[in-house]
């Protein structure tokens, strides 16, 4: 799904109007349309990448080298506290738009967002069961 089907991808041929705060040949950030806070951003390549695996690695080197820089003026801008860096991968994860993106979200340590994951303990040995799976896919992939 690329050119008119995706809605990021309308965003960077500028059919769909959006609020860009960067922009190089490969790379555009803009503000999300429903914000989770004020300044909230959206990071994506230009080039049509459905999630994070399918991306080119060295646009994906290029995008986390400019979400830093633009994260701390994000903060600064919003004049808040700290930021989540977050890009969800697949529907079981919150993924709605399929053109990979990083949200930037500033955060206020008493905002309320994003309450605390529900962590849990591994009983023995699964650390390493799962640990040991995943080098298999690794070296599969
Ligand atoms: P996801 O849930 O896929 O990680 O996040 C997609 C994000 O894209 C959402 O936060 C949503 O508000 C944002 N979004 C969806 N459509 C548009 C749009 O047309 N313009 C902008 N600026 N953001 C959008
Ligand atoms: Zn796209």
């Amino acid at each position: 799904m690329a050119g008119q089907d995706c809605i990021f991808c309308r965003i960077v041929a500028g059919q769909i109007p959006s609020t860009r705060v960067w922009e190089n040949d490969r790379i555009l950030a803009f503000l999300d349309i429903r914000p989770i806070s004020d300044g909230h951003t959206l990071l994506i390549p230009k080039r049509h990448a459905g999630s994070l695996s399918e991306c080119d690695a060295s646009v994906l080197a290029e995008m986390i080298g400019v979400a830093g820089p633009l994260a701390k003026s994000v903060v600064e801008a919003a004049q808040a506290e700290g930021y989540n860096l977050l890009c969800n991968n697949g529907r079981a994860a919150g993924q709605l738009v399929d053109h990979v993106h990083f949200h930037i979200i500033p955060r206020r340590s008493d905002d309320g967002v994003l309450a605390r994951w529900p962590h849990k303990e591994y009983p023995a040995g699964k650390a390493e069961e799962m640990a040991g799976k995943i080098r298999d896919h690794l070296a599969k992939s």
